[in-house]
This record gives C-alpha cells, structure tokens and sequence, in this order.
C-alpha cells in the first residue's frame, strides 16, 4: 500500500483527535480539529455512532497513523507484541515508541515524525556511534542515539533543533542538548505513552 500524501490534517479530523501530523501548526491555534471539529467528506457532519467494530477500527486507524506506519508493518508489529510476555496492546505501543524516527522525534530533533523519518533516511542519525538511516531500526535500553557530528554543524538541522527546543522530553529518555546525544534509560511503560487511544481495541479487533 502507498504512503498517504494527501492533507494530514484531515486524518485527524477522521480520527477525531490531534495526531501531530504538521510539526509546529499542531501546536497553534490553526489547528484544524479546533476549527472543524468533525470528519471530513461530505457526510463528515452526519455520521452516525460508532459500531464496536467501528471503535476498534478508529484504534487501529489512529495509531497506524499517529506513528506513520503502513498497514502490513502495523500488523507485522502486533505479531511481535503478541509474543512477547505481558499485555499485547502495550507491547504493541512500546515496540512503536521504540522506532528510531519515533525517537528523534521525541529527542525533539524534528517538527513531525515524518519530518524525523527524513531525517533518519538522509543518514544524520547514529546508533551508538554507527550510522543508521532505517526509520524502522528499534533500539533498545541503554542505547545511545546521536545527529551526527557532521551533520549538528548543518543550518537547517540546528534550526529545528532550536525550534523544538521548548518540547518536554519524555522521562525514559536521556537529552544532552550540548552535543544532540540522547540514551534510552528504559523503554517507556503504558503511563509514559501519549497516545490517546485504547489499545485493547486493536487487540480485539485483531483477535477476530
Ligand atoms: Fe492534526 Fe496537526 Fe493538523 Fe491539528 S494541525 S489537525 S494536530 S496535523
């Protein structure tokens, strides 16, 4: 299946809730869903309740996209949860957190995690010391995620670095702004992950 390339915002709106999909314009008051607070379409206004097969759908939909993941890594990733020791929904949502563009997105190296997918694939990322340019590569406790060296010096880098300087990083993960390094101390527990969704849907809805 294609990347989507079409107005991120309307995702949001489909999913009813803010995804930050457009780096700095998620954060204003240009915000689409404050402004048009319903789906997008035609019948966008109209639609009826959700069915419960509808609410897992919309689970799956808003964490598919709140990531950046296509369809067949999304489910190729609740396999992996699935078998892994603990609760399957979390699971699901640590292995997504641990997602490379997803943590120099974090890192606050980047606007949008498609901004920070690109800067993954460009090759200005390293894992512990080694150049990575795979938005997929998952890291794991203890690693150690840098720009590197050559890349910090790069007017357009420094400058999103600057901008999203104010973002709060979360407390799993280590940020020296100095030298635009950051460690993973531990993977994050459900109650570090922002994701405003209920993951046992997506369970459910993959357990049919
Ligand atoms: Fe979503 Fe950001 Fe667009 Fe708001 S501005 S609707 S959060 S992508």
């Amino acid at each position: 299946m294609a990347r989507y390339t079409g107005a991120v915002c309307k995702l949001c709106r489909r999913e009813g809730k803010k995804l930050f999909l457009k780096g700095e314009r998620c954060y204003s008051d240009k915000c689409s869903i404050g402004r048009r607070a319903y789906a997008p379409g035609q019948h966008g206004q109209s639609r009826k309740k959700a069915s419960g097969y509808g609410l897992q759908l919309r689970a799956k939909q808003t964490v598919r996209r709140f990531y950046g993941v296509q369809e067949k890594q999304f489910h190729h990733y609740f396999e992996m949860a699935e078998r892994k020791t603990g609760i399957t929904g979390e699971n699901l949502l640590r292995i997504l957190e641990s997602r490379l563009d997803n943590i120099a997105y974090r890192l606050g190296w980047a606007s949008s995690r498609a901004e920070s997918r690109q800067l993954v694939l460009h090759g200005h990322v390293t894992v512990n010391g080694k150049r990575v340019n795979i938005p997929s590569y998952l890291v794991k406790a203890g690693d150690v995620i840098a720009i590197c060296e050559k890349s910090r010096g790069l007017e357009s880098i420094k400058a999103k670095v600057e901008m999203n300087s104010g973002r709060p990083v979360p407390a799993w993960l280590d940020l020296n702004r100095d030298v635009c390094e950051g460690k993973v101390i531990n993977l994050p527990n459900r109650e570090d992950i922002d994701v405003p969704v209920e993951e046992h849907l997506i369970v459910e809805l993959y357990s049919k």
